[in-house]
């Protein structure tokens, strides 16, 4: 039987990832990354990258006019942060809630922000400001974001092992 709604629910989306420089400094790079591989979500961008400040205000753009977007650019371009470029069915909506809410102490135990961190502003680490790891918002912002981060080249293209295993073909 052909089933558009399934169909559609099983298209593959891409979306950009990055841990953000206290994540690098607590060592919890390994941890984060391990989180969305153990779900059965493909990698296929990886670096680790001094943001520059143009590059982070581009980013965070629709984030310009708040109060704590100046705070929220010192952050991020305070030391290296790891980009990620990951790609799953359903991987947008999937990484929000692995991911979890805005201010951690929201933030559900299970995820990455309701386990590891405390606070909106502060995320574990004394000067920090803002959260430091996020999802896009929806799969068009995450092709965007890729381009912007990642050159072609970076990008992966590879077919895992495992992909029978965690797919089920229609
Ligand atoms: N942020 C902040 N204070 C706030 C709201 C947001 O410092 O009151 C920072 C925080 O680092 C957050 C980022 O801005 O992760 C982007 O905000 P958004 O609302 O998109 O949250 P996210 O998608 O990261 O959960
Ligand atoms: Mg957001």
């Amino acid at each position: 039987i052909f089933l558009p709604h399934l169909v559609a629910s099983m298209e593959v989306e891409e979306t950009y990832l990055m841990i953000k420089p206290d994540g690098v400094q607590r060592g919890l790079v390994g941890e984060i990354i391990s989180r969305f591989e153990k779900k059965g979500f493909k990698l296929t961008g990886l670096k680790l990258f001094q943001c520059p400040k143009e590059l982070a205000e581009e980013h965070y753009k629709d984030l310009q006019s708040k109060p704590f977007f100046p705070k929220l650019i010192d952050y991020i371009t305070s030391g290296p942060v790891v980009c990620m470029a990951w790609e799953g069915v359903g991987i947008v909506a999937s990484a929000r809630k692995l991911i979890g809410a805005t201010n951690p102490l929201q933030a559900e135990p299970g995820t990455i922000r309701g386990d590891l961190a405390v606070q909106t502003g502060r995320n574990l680490t004394v000067d920090a400001q803002g959260m430091w790891f996020m999802g896009s918002d929806s799969p068009e912002n995450g092709k965007r974001e890729i381009a912007l981060w990642f050159k072609d080249v970076e990008l992966c293209e590879w077919s895992p092992v495992q992909e029978p295993w965690l797919r089920e073909r229609y």
